[in-house]
């Protein structure tokens, strides 16, 4: 699968890193790890910057991360002007990934603390397209 199914908006049809689409559409939200290094990449490099191997592989961003900081955006930019307002917001996950991502309008403005535990799930967009979102750890 190529990588122009990811997002609302995508500039790159093409991408070294298009199973991190396809694992989207498994339900996995993917970081890369480096086999050299063992740095942990998210969102997934192919190529270590640090060490510059391109041994990598997959690995799951799973379990409980927490709430560094987020910002509410009021007004969107092209093709998320019909989704503001909405959250960015920044968790960290185990290993040191952080995660920057919107998080999920289930959770309410004043119920979003720094500290509150999250999880990162995948997010079914329409027209068969994939992005992820920060939601409240079930
Ligand atoms: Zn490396």
């Amino acid at each position: 699968m190529s990588f122009e199914k990811f997002g609302i908006v995508n500039h790159t049809k093409e991408s070294k890193a298009a199973d991190f689409v396809t694992y989207l559409e498994q339900g996995k939200v993917m970081a890369t790890r480096c086999k050299k290094c063992e740095t942990m990449y998210f969102p997934p490099q192919v190529d270590c910057p640090k060490c510059l191997s391109n041994a990598m592989e997959w690995s799951q961003v799973k379990g409980r991360g927490k709430l560094l900081t987020y910002g509410v955006v009021n007004y969107g930019p092209l093709g998320f002007e019909d989704k503001a307002p909405y959250t960015l917001a920044v968790a960290e996950f185990e290993k040191g990934i952080k995660v920057f991502a919107t998080l999920s309008k289930d959770i309410k403005e004043d119920e979003i603390a720094v500290g509150m535990v999250l999880e990162v799930v995948p997010a079914r967009l329409p027209d068969d397209r994939f992005s992820y979102e920060l939601q409240r750890a079930g």
